[in-house]
């Protein structure tokens, strides 16, 4: 699996202006490439309420989730790991200072995967 790296970027700046608040979104791909994030609003501080807002929406096409760690840490909570394995394959935590380390990929059994960030024609220009 890859990101788009306008997609990723796009993750990190959202995640780094909500902070002290958490982000969270779902993602969705073109092929093999995820391309999209679905924006989950208003999103509280909590770990805990990041990760409901997630478990509630609706059952839209998606490969995954994306919320924010502002912590920095970005090891998955246990909230998280439930999340993991009921929402999709492909899961991003991003945190502090959100630069383009501050992120992991994590399957649904919580594992460390890599992904590879690259370059991507999108069809038309997203109103970002
Ligand atoms: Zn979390």
């Amino acid at each position: 699996m890859k990101i788009a790296k306008d997609t990723l970027s796009f993750i990190l700046e959202v995640s780094k202006s909500t902070a002290p608040m958490e982000f969270a979104g779902m993602l969705q791909a073109s092929g093999d490439v995820i391309t999209d994030v679905v924006i989950v609003p208003g999103t509280e501080s909590s770990d805990e309420s990041a990760v409901m807002q997630l478990f509630m929406l609706p059952n839209i096409p998606t490969v995954g989730t994306v919320h924010s760690h502002p912590s920095g840490n970005l090891r998955p909570s246990s909230y998280d790991l439930e999340l993991f394995d009921r929402k999709g394959m492909y899961h991003i935590i991003v945190g502090a200072p959100y630069d383009i380390s501050s992120w992991r990929c994590y399957n649904s059994s919580g594992e460390q995967i890599e992904l590879e960030v690259i370059e991507y024609r999108f069809k038309e220009e997203e109103n970002w």
